[in-house]
């Protein structure tokens, strides 16, 4: 194989952070043990948000102490403001993961910030992460579509792509939170953001809310997109984005780059067992379409 991508397992936390039911410490560690299992090398093992807007989450420092270092494995803690750094660097986490908005009205509902206002927040915790010893990324959130205001100006994300490389950064993460984009968009933005902050990597986040996502992660790879997330079983959503729909499933993202020619280290088998592990854990059906039918 000639091409590479770095895979990034989201499903402990944008996965989970949508489920009504609560999953205990002990299962959420379980899942991070069989992603790295699977070939995980980059995990999001938590978010430390506020526990009574995100009740999933509320043991994040439990999961991450129960986990405990991994050899080879970078733990990322996504914090969306200065509290949740700090809490995220106390628990010796390896690496921080801030969200910068697009919007100006989804950064006031999910993390009380306007999009200017997000882009400092997210340099200052770039700035935490170093000044402790470990890295941060950032995420653009709704970076192709608001689920309030609907369009995001493509020439806002790379201006804030820009700036946010300035901070330092691992990379810039583009993120479709509502599942809006389309494989046309996702070849233009990647390319521009990639152009904005070369070297950086550009990392790729999609929602499979209207079937698009898989073709997304695709072209985004085309694109030279070098990092790309995938939720085990294909859950996820965003409980301050109405009707966002689960994250494109790992082991479908598995399926479709390593039968095209680009390893992603992963392990088919593996992530289709955990992927119906979780759903008995979780008493639901995947939405994952590997899930469903297996790997051959
Ligand atoms: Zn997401």
């Amino acid at each position: 194989m000639s091409r590479s991508i770095e895979f990034v397992e989201v499903g402990p936390r944008d996965g989970l952070q949508n489920e009504a039911v609560i999953v205990g410490t002990a299962d959420k560690v379980a899942l991070i043990r069989r992603a790295i299992a699977a070939g995980a090398r980059r995990i999001e093992v938590a978010s430390f948000v506020n526990p009574k807007k995100v009740p999933q989450m509320a043991d994040a420092e439990a999961v991450v102490e129960q986990l405990g270092r991994v050899d080879g494995v970078t733990r990322i803690g996504l914090v969306l403001n200065e509290r949740g750094a700090e809490r995220a660097l106390a628990t010796g986490l390896d690496q921080l993961g801030a969200v910068a908005v697009a919007s100006d009205e989804f950064g006031a509902r999910n993390q009380g910030q306007t999009s200017a206002e997000s882009v400092a927040v997210a340099a200052r915790i770039i700035a935490m992460a170093q000044a402790a010893g470990i890295t941060a990324q950032v995420t653009i959130a709704t970076a192709f579509g608001c689920p309030f205001t609907g369009a995001v100006d493509p020439a806002r994300v790379v201006a804030m792509a820009r700036e946010l490389a300035a901070a330092g950064p691992v990379e810039i993460a583009l993120a479709d939170t509502i599942g809006v984009a389309v494989p046309a968009e996702v070849s233009a933005l990647v390319g521009a953001v990639r152009q904005a902050v070369a070297p950086l990597p550009v990392r790729v986040h999609f929602h499979n809310t209207r079937g698009t996502g898989i073709a997304n992660v695709w072209a985004a790879v085309e694109a030279g997109a070098g990092v790309v997330d995938g939720s085990i079983g294909g859950l996820g959503g965003c409980p301050f984005a109405p009707g966002a729909a689960g994250n494109v499933a790992s082991e479908d993202v598995a399926w479709m780059l390593e039968r095209s020619g680009v390893a992603t280290g992963l392990d088919l088998a593996r992530l289709v067992d955990t992927a119906r592990w979780l759903g008995g854990a979780m008493g639901k059906e995947m939405p994952s379409m590997l899930a469903k039918v297996g790997a051959p």
